[in-house]
């Protein structure tokens, strides 16, 4: 199948700032006509990633600052909040309670609960939300802090429960699927299908991979199919329901 059978492209969680040609990986996108998130791991790289996304019409730049990143960067929070008035997208945040980054959750606490405080003030604002091993967590400050009428969170590559994905609906979540986590383990992803109407798709490009090398925006067909497989339905039915999900989303965020 080729690409242009399931029009528009989604690809709502994609680094364009860490492959080898940055705005080569931008014009791409434009060419292909694939909407593209492109996230940001700290706040210096957004003015350059919004400087090339201003000028095409299916790129935009989310300010972000990964909780990968937040020990030895944390600080930047300062330069993040003095930015955020300029985007309506934010990310990549959240939370990682892996062992590599465990050290630094009590800080990556802190750094969350100030992004959400922030982007509940602002009230306009849809997030990118990493959640690795800190599904529940991630829920119970989305709830405290940045609650349904104040902003939308799409949960990226999230991998909790049934129960939690229930519970993100009711937060007025959606979920922004890959095509590595529709094929890695098929039953646990059967036993925790999210709704439709409430699904994105997102690459993580480059951290993904297809064909044997990073994964690009255009791959992004590869989770259409995956989630069309799972559905029962065409790719051409799952891709128009995508694009009408992210427009719903923009909608819901004036
Ligand atoms: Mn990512």
């Amino acid at each position: 199948m080729t690409s242009d059978k399931v029009c528009p492209l989604v690809d709502f969680h994609c680094h364009l700032d860490l492959y080898p040609d940055h705005a080569e990986a931008v014009a791409r996108c434009e060419r292909e006509g694939v909407f593209t998130l492109a996230v940001t791991t700290t706040p210096k790289a957004w003015p350059r990633n919004q400087e090339l996304a201003a000028a095409t019409r299916h790129v935009r730049a989310a300010l972000g600052l990964h909780p990968q990143l937040v020990a030895e960067r944390g600080h930047e929070i300062a330069l993040w909040r003095e930015l955020l008035p300029r985007t309506r997208y934010v990310g990549e945040v959240g939370l990682d309670a892996g062992p590599r980054f465990y050290r630094s959750f009590d800080r990556q606490k802190e750094v969350f609960a100030e992004v959400l405080t922030s982007c509940a003030a602002a009230s306009d604002k849809i997030l990118t939300v990493h959640s690795v091993r800190a599904t529940k967590i991630v829920l119970d400050m989305i709830e405290k802090y940045l609650p349904p009428p104040r902003g939308r969170v799409v949960l990226h590559w999230f991998t909790g429960t049934a129960a939690e994905i229930r519970r993100a609906v009711d937060l007025g979540c959606y979920f922004s699927v890959n095509a590595e986590m529709l094929t890695n383990e098929n039953r646990a992803v059967a036993n925790r299908t999210f709704p439709l109407g409430r699904v994105l798709t997102e690459t993580d490009g480059p951290f993904t991979r297809t064909a044997g090398r990073p994964s690009e925006p255009i791959d992004v067909w590869q989770a259409v199919e995956g989630l069309a497989s799972l559905h029962g339905l065409g790719a051409a039915e799952v891709g128009r329901r995508i694009g009408a999900n992210l427009k719903t989303l923009q909608d819901e965020v004036p």
